[in-house]
């Protein structure tokens, strides 16, 4: 049997057919049957981020092999969890499996990803699906569990007012999450059609451009990495407030920051980046309707498309682009 992928390497971005992948002991071969793209994969594909081999940390799929002793694995529906930490380490030991010391991220560093037909990964990565969700919802675990990491660093206490700065598949997932913690919140994006979506979940909303400077927000979220989007942060939050960081203003094109520091150390602002989070918990926020992913699913490709569109900078600006093998 062969197996297809997505393969990145020196600027390359090719499809390639491979013999099916060697599976060790405590590894699962997993059939994908969805994939979402997202910043990171764009940035891989524009050789923003340095990254040799199959790019995608979203994916989800049905287990084809697994060790005999793990069978009730077999055909299990599968959402994969990006991380592969080591379990020994002292951050793991911590809890804190994201900042692990030998972290592996599959679809980013040390593991091929989903971009393909078939991936291999640890069993530990596996996160079963509840029958009643589908694929196309399943798809957006790793994005929710990335708010829901937000959500947790941004400590909503009393009446908090919280600011998402953007409109993409990620900001809107974010806003969803942080409204369900009772923070006032509102979207400052530029895309008519999904600040509609807000309209739907009871958020406020606004054009970018036409929200008031008045630092009076205690927690500003950016999660576009857009140079004027990062440098308006700091007109939004208010002094001793947060600002937390999404995606790094490198994985879209604008490098170097163009935070004022001056006013950061003045304002005494805190500044908390934030990735991957707990996927299984987000799978549950989806089975259980907390969060509306469906009205995010944006175009739909076919493996064979995603070599001529991984380096569109717009990629993951908007709705979600979903790929099917
Ligand atoms: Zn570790």
């Amino acid at each position: 049997m062969t197996i297809r992928c997505v393969h990145v390497e020196g600027g390359e971005i090719q499809l390639q057919s491979r013999a099916e992948p060697i599976r060790e002991a405590g590894q699962a071969i997993v059939e994908i049957t969805r994939a979402g793209l997202s910043h990171l994969d764009a940035a891989i594909g524009q050789g923003r981020v340095d990254f040799t081999g199959v790019p995608g940390q979203e994916m989800v799929g049905r287990v084809t092999q697994v060790d005999s002793e793990q069978e009730e694995w077999k055909s299990a529906r599968v959402v994969i969890d990006p991380l592969i930490n080591c379990s020994q380490c002292r951050w793991c030991g911590a809890g804190l499996r994201s900042q692990c010391s030998d972290l592996r991220i599959i679809g980013r560093s040390g593991a091929d990803g989903g971009l393909a037909t078939h991936v291999v990964v640890p069993l530990t990565s596996l996160v079963r699906i509840p029958d009643h969700v589908d694929d196309d919802a399943a798809v957006f675990a790793v994005p929710v569990s990335r708010a829901i990491q937000a959500a947790r660093q941004a400590t909503i206490q009393g009446q908090t007012y919280v600011t998402i700065v953007g409109d993409n598949a990620l900001a809107l997932l974010t806003a969803q999450v942080l409204v369900r913690l009772n923070a006032s919140v509102r979207v400052l994006g530029g895309h008519e059609t999904l600040l509609d979506r807000c309209e739907r979940w009871g958020i406020r909303h606004r054009r970018r451009e036409e929200a008031g400077h008045r630092a009076d927000q205690d927690i500003v979220v950016e999660c576009t990495g857009e140079r004027p989007a990062v440098a308006a942060t700091l007109g939004f939050v208010r002094p001793r407030g947060t600002i937390i960081q999404m995606i790094a203003p490198r994985v879209v094109g604008d490098r170097g920051t163009t935070l004022d520091l001056q006013k950061l150390v003045d304002g005494e602002i805190r500044l908390i980046g934030s990735s991957f989070g707990p996927v299984r918990e987000a799978v549950d926020l989806i089975a259980t309707d907390q969060i509306d992913v469906v009205s995010l699913v944006g175009v739909r490709k076919r493996l064979e498309d995603v070599p001529g569109i991984l380096s569109d900078p717009q990629l993951a600006t908007g709705r979600k682009v979903l790929v099917t093998p």
